[in-house]
């Protein structure tokens, strides 16, 4: 019986993570659950799956669910500490860290600190921090196991070939190539033209995944493509120049690994994000999930093409950050987190959203960067990419 405590368990992984607990009652059981202001879904969660403890970040939605379940004896946390408090519960074995956004940091370092094995979804935390995160994996003896898609397919296909799990994080001299798949999103193979006034109806519609609105939305603008690149080079030890990104528009291909002597192993399947989640929380071994099953009889196509960089520039832009690396992940990620927001809330146009990435990344460039930044500065930079990616919405730059 594995404990779990699922962090965001109130999205789109948190409930395919509580979906997995349901399928099988007598492998996992939650101690902990975590969300934000969601206090209708959270209470259900807890009648359903009787957690100990759950924090919602949210002060008045805490309070809110203290007086629903006051028939009950779970213990409601509120805020950062309290994330942080769920994190380190001693008897949780695994943390499902599922949360949206660089808030992710604090609860992820807390569980690594307490020993927790960490099944990750939440990129922008290994974005931001990895050079923090990697380092404490080692010194406190934890597993960090991907949840994304292309960062589990990549970590599959590295299994059964004699490497351990820490030479495959350290690098390992006989990967050539990391080979990063992207669907291209709902606005694949447009012009800008035709992007200019596309709204967050449009860039909600991806056409194979079902995910939270900002990965949606980072989705369409390839952002999200930057971000995993991102993810893979702290998780698999390579640099930006050995991650080939390739859009293949079925999502049947879920990523793969080069090696040096030719060969290229993949993992495949039909686009369902329970299977990455589960292998996160069974690996090394593998349980039957209630799934479709790939049928290649029926697979018309698949398909493979270069990525557009000139009409989605945000996958240039991800690479400058990584090989620059400092602060400037943390500025393309901070912007991207404030920009889609208001993209979301229809202030700003879809094109603008990389557009002022860029640009902010430019003026922090200038005048603001930190080769190697600590939490509190990665936090620091976070409040200063909003104040001036405000600015610059403000003042139409
Ligand atoms: P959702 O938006 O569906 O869910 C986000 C979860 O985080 C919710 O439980 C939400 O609570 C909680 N949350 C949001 N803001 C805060 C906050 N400030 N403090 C505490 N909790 C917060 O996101 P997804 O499930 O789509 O994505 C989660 C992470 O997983 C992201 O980093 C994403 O990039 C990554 N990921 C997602 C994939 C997917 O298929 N969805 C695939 C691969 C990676 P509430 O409901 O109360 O707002």
């Amino acid at each position: 019986m594995k404990k779990l405590a699922v962090f965001g368990s109130t999205g789109s992984i948190g409930t395919q993570t509580l979906d997995i607990v349901r399928q099988n009652p007598d492998k996992f059981s939650v101690i902990a659950l975590t969300a934000d202001k969601n206090v209708d879904l959270m209470e259900k969660q807890v009648r359903e799956f009787k957690p100990r403890y759950v924090c919602m970040n949210s002060f008045g939605a805490a309070k809110d669910l203290r007086t629903k379940l006051a028939d009950t004896d779970v213990t409601v946390y509120e805020g950062l500490f309290g994330l942080a408090d769920c994190a380190s519960v001693p008897d949780v074995d695994t943390v499902v860290m599922a949360i949206v956004g660089m808030v992710g940091i604090h609860p992820t370092i807390a569980a690594i600190k307490s020993g927790k094995d960490v099944a990750l979804a939440n990129k922008e935390t290994l974005v931001t921090a990895g050079h923090i995160i990697m380092p404490l994996v080692k010194e406190y003896g934890v597993r960090l196991l991907p949840v994304d898609s292309e960062h589990s397919a990549i970590f599959q296909s590295l299994q059964g070939l004699n490497y351990g799990f820490a030479s495959v994080a350290d690098g390992n001299a006989a990967i050539r190539n990391l080979i990063l798949t992207a669907s291209g999103g709902p606005f694949r193979g447009m012009t800008l033209e035709q992007m200019k006034n596309k709204k967050k109806e449009d860039a909600l519609k991806h056409p194979n995944w079902n995910m939270g609105a900002k990965i949606t939305v980072d989705s369409a603008t390839m952002v999200n493509k930057g971000l995993e690149m991102m993810e893979a080079g702290w998780l698999f030890g390579v640099k930006a120049d050995q991650i080939q990104v390739v859009v293949h528009p079925q999502s049947i291909l879920h990523s793969a690994v080069e090696f040096t002597d030719g060969a290229v192993i993949g993992q495949m399947g039909c686009p369902d994000m329970r299977l990455p989640i589960l292998y996160a929380l069974t690996y090394p071994d593998r349980i039957p999930l209630n799934t479709e099953r790939l049928d290649f009889t029926k697979l018309s196509a698949m398909t493979f093409e270069k990525p557009d960089e000139t009409n989605f520039p945000a996958l240039a832009l991800a690479r400058r950050a990584m090989e620059t690396g400092g602060s400037l992940p943390t500025v393309f990620n901070a912007a991207n987190e404030y920009l889609v927001s208001k993209f979301l809330e229809d202030e700003i146009g879809f094109l603008d959203i990389a557009r002022i990435i860029e640009l902010v990344m430019n003026v922090h460039m200038m005048h603001n960067f930190i080769p190697n930044p600590t939490v509190p500065e990665i936090l620091q930079v976070q409040k200063d990419i909003e104040a001036i990616t405000l600015v610059a919405i403000a003042e139409k730059f």
